[in-house]
This record gives structure tokens, C-alpha cells and sequence, in this order.
């Protein structure tokens, strides 16, 4: 039996469908327009009308032009490119110096190749994260999510993107981790590892847009490295925008079969859901736009 105190709490956050998504993507007005809706009541026995609040937020209704700005580099997305190279490029050469000057190669060779197996796997938790979990507020990787989001509705617009505007958030993280090590160790083991992983997380973002694109409008050497298995290929990366998601990884995709296989995100998607109460936005199907259309478009960038 309820108490008088007890209230009855009634909370909606639906998305509602674009009216937009009954006229031909041709033909569809550009602009972004308000479009979610939050609704929260609060129903109690002291009921008062102030306490009824809508939020409307605005979100992407349409894909963006290629000519739009949030796909053109600035110079501040140049320079933490530039920035994040520098770091990683000190880093390898403090791997070089070192190997020369204890005339031993093989082990920073060997942790630069665990740092390229590795990378892959890192590439894929951070975006297993990103995919799933926060939203555009979250702090620091918040313009990350969202971005994430929108590559779902619109896979084939990562082709349009420029190259810094596309790595430059990985660069600056880079920057970020990858100086302090510079600066703190001298080891060539340590360099050759740190220099390999972080190179290939700066651009994986570009290994991502790569696995979009036409095989004929892509570099030789690209598709080439492609079909050789060294970097994500679109035949495996078109499995993370089918169905339900999976295969999250982006640098060469080696861990995407063992991590799909093994159902590792899942069981850490249950353990967080059971411990923490986050429910990922896999289980909300965020490809449910996939539709045979959608695949030509992806095909078509
Ligand atoms: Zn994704
Ligand atoms: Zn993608």
C-alpha cells in the first residue's frame, strides 16, 4: 500500500523519428534541427504543474555535406597532429639510439611489433568504450562520442573527413601520455613499444576512414597492406556496422575474430551492467538504421 509520501515517478527520453525520414536523402533540407525530445513528469501526492519540464536538445538530423565545416581541419587540429607526431617520432628515436648504442635490436624490434599487436587491441577497447557508453557531454571525449554516433547513422561521411580533423583528439591524447615517457625513460625497449602502439593509435582514425573507401580511389600500398591482413580491410570492418555491434577494432583488425568469438565485450558489457548499472548502447541496437541502401552508400564513398 502506498504511503502518502511515496511518488509515483515517470520519466520518457525517446528519440523521435525525423519527419525528415519520409523524403528522399536527396532531397532532404541540410540544416540541423531540434529534434530530441526529453520528457521527464513527476506525478506525487503533492502534485504541482512547475514540477513538468521538457528539454528539447539538438541533435544531427541529416548527414553533413562534404564541404561542411565539422569535416574540414583547422589549424588547431594540423597542430596536434603535428604535435603528436613530434611526441611519437622522439619516441622512436630514443628506440633507435638506444638499440644502437647497446648493439641490441632485436628486443626493441620485438616490443615494436608487441606495440603494433597491441595497438590493435587498444584501438578496439577505446572504441567499444566510446560506442557504448557517455554521451556528448561526457568530459574530454565527449565531441568523441558523439562523433562515434554520427559515423553510425552515416558510415560512409569518415570518408569525407580531413585527415587531421579526423586524428587530431587521438594526437593530442597522445601528446598528452606518450611526452612524459619521452622525457622520464631512456630505455629502448620501453621506446620501441610506446613509439610502435602510439603511432598506430594516432592513426587508426585513418586505418578507419581507409577501410570505408573504394578500394580503386585508395593508395596501392593501402589496399595492398589491406589484403595482406596489416591493416583493418573493409570485408572486416563492414561486420561493426551490420546488425548488432562487434569487430571494434581498427588499426590491422587481427583481435576482432578472438574478441567477437569469445564474446569478450559482451561479458564486459554484463559485468559493467550488473556491478555498475550502464547499460551500453549495443543492446539498444544502434545500427538498427542499417538497411541494403545504407550498404551502397557505404560502398558508394
Ligand atoms: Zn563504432
Ligand atoms: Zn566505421
Amino acid at each position: 500500500m502506498c504511503s502518502p509520501s511515496m511518488a509515483l515517478h515517470l520519466q520518457t527520453k525517446y528519440p523521435i523519428s525525423p519527419i525528415t525520414d519520409n523524403i528522399p536523402r536527396n532531397q532532404r533540407p541540410t540544416s540541423l534541427l531540434p529534434i530530441r525530445v526529453a520528457c521527464s513528469v513527476t506525478n506525487t501526492n503533492n502534485f504541482h504543474p512547475n514540477r513538468e519540464k521538457i528539454v528539447v536538445e539538438k541533435r544531427l538530423v541529416n548527414p553533413p555535406l562534404s564541404n561542411d565545416p565539422t569535416l574540414q581541419s583547422t589549424c588547431t587540429h594540423r597542430l596536434w597532429v603535428a604535435a603528436g607526431c613530434t611526441t611519437v617520432f622522439a619516441s622512436f628515436t630514443k628506440s633507435i639510439i638506444g638499440g644502437i648504442g647497446s648493439h641490441a635490436w632485436l628486443k626493441p624490434a620485438l616490443a615494436g611489433y608487441a606495440g603494433y599487436v597491441l595497438a590493435d587491441l587498444g584501438s578496439g577497447i577505446y572504441h567499444w568504450a566510446i560506442d557504448n557508453y557517455g554521451d556528448e557531454s561526457t568530459p574530454l571525449v565527449g565531441t568523441q562520442i558523439e562523433a562515434a554516433q554520427g559515423h553510425h547513422k552515416w558510415p560512409w561521411t569518415i570518408t569525407r573527413r580531413q585527415f587531421a580533423n579526423n586524428s587530431h583528439a587521438l594526437a593530442r591524447g597522445i601528446t598528452f601520455t606518450v611526452l612524459p615517457i619521452v622525457l622520464a625513460f631512456n630505455d629502448p625497449v620501453v621506446h620501441g613499444f610506446v613509439s610502435t602502439f602510439a603511432f598506430c593509435i594516432l592513426f587508426c582514425q585513418q586505418c578507419h576512414a581507409w577501410a570505408h573507401g573504394t578500394k580503386s580511389k585508395l593508395p596501392r600500398l593501402v589496399v595492398a597492406l589491406q589484403d595482406m591482413g596489416l591493416l583493418l580491410s573493409q570485408r572486416q570492418h563492414v561486420n561493426h556496422h551490420r546488425g548488432s555491434l562487434k569487430s571494434y577494432c581498427i588499426v590491422s583488425g587481427a583481435w576482432n575474430k578472438v574478441l567477437d568469438e569469445s564474446k569478450f565485450f559482451e561479458a564486459l558489457e554484463n559485468a559493467l551492467y550488473l556491478k555498475l548499472g550502464m547499460r551500453p548502447r549495443s543492446w539498444s541496437d544502434p545500427n538498427s538504421d542499417w538497411t541494403e541502401e545504407t550498404d551502397i552508400s557505404y560502398n558508394h564513398a
